[in-house]
């Protein structure tokens, strides 16, 4: 957990998110900007800040994001979806703890 994160403090209920799914490793939410009709988050509670920081250690933990993207898209309505995790600075990261985007629609911005 890191104080200054975002993505922490709405794992820890200090900022309020649209949640859609809670379980041990993983909150989702909606996306505050949305860029599409249907857009959400898959956050791992643990603070990771990139793709480039995980190890062998966290193969599980990415394996069960990506299971978990069909299952919630399916739990919005959705029969196709684009995922997505930006990657550092220069890969369109903006917020530095792990997530895996999930967009359903057109895409809007
Ligand atoms: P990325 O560019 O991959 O780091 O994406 C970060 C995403 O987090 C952006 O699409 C933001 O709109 C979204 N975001 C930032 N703050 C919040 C928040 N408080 N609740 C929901 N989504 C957020
Ligand atoms: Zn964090």
């Amino acid at each position: 957990m890191s104080a200054a994160c975002i993505f922490c403090k709405i794992v820890n209920g200090e900022i309020p998110a649209k949640k859609i799914y809670e379980d041990d490793n993983f909150i989702a939410f909606h996306d505050i900007k949305p860029m599409a009709k249907v857009h959400f988050l898959i956050v791992p509670k643990l603070h990771i800040e990139t793709l480039k920081d995980c190890t062998n250690a966290h193969e599980s933990l990415l394996g069960k994001a990506l299971l978990l993207a069909p299952k919630l898209a399916e739990s919005q309505g959705l029969v196709g979806f684009k995922t997505l995790v930006n990657t550092g600075r220069e890969g369109g990261q903006e917020v530095f703890h792990i997530h895996l985007h999930v967009f359903g629609g057109e895409i809007i911005r």
